[in-house]
């Protein structure tokens, strides 16, 4: 597994909220309230909008209810695809989901520039594959690039509205 920009790392491939198949957000920050002389705290909830909870082979049956995403992996860390499965259209619908996510667990991101960064990397990888010269399309660098790109310019925005007011 290459090495990829921590940013992606750390909010994507190896976050528990966010699943490594199809980059939905499979786990939400909740909140449980304080009562008696427990404080409040947060914890991950699974996201009902996007998981089910199905019987997976196991050793007992009570243990045989697991939490799969609606792409059906069962973990957050699962990876069904292989880079080769990913066409144009595949690509589009990992990023719409990643970015959706990303925004979805508070980071700011301009979509814009992160979307058009991560297409115009995938494209430029598939090129070089067409081309024959067997290069592994990383898909993961791809949206990487486009995260980070994304991250950068929402950054660098908050900072001038910050300068201008
Ligand atoms: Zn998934």
């Amino acid at each position: 597994m290459p090495e990829h920009p921590s940013e992606y790392q750390e909010h994507v491939l190896n976050a528990p909220d966010v699943c490594s198949n199809c980059f939905r957000l499979v786990r939400v920050e909740r909140e449980r309230p304080a009562s008696g002389f427990r404080p409040a705290e947060t914890f991950y909830a699974r996201n009902q909008a996007t998981t089910s909870v199905e019987h997976a082979p196991a050793d007992t049956v009570s243990e045989s209810e697991a939490v799969f995403c609606a792409c059906g992996a069962e973990s957050a860390f699962d990876r069904i695809w292989s880079w080769r499965d990913v066409n144009r259209e595949r690509f589009h619908e990992l990023l719409k989901h990643l970015l959706r996510s990303a925004e979805r667990k508070g980071l700011s991101i301009a979509r814009q520039p992160a979307a058009a960064h991560a297409l115009a990397s995938h494209e430029q990888r598939h090129e070089r594959d067409d081309a024959q010269v067997r290069v592994e399309c990383d898909v993961d660098a791809a949206l990487a690039d486009g995260l980070l790109a994304g991250l950068r310019v929402a950054n660098v925005r908050a900072g001038a509205d910050a300068t201008t007011v």
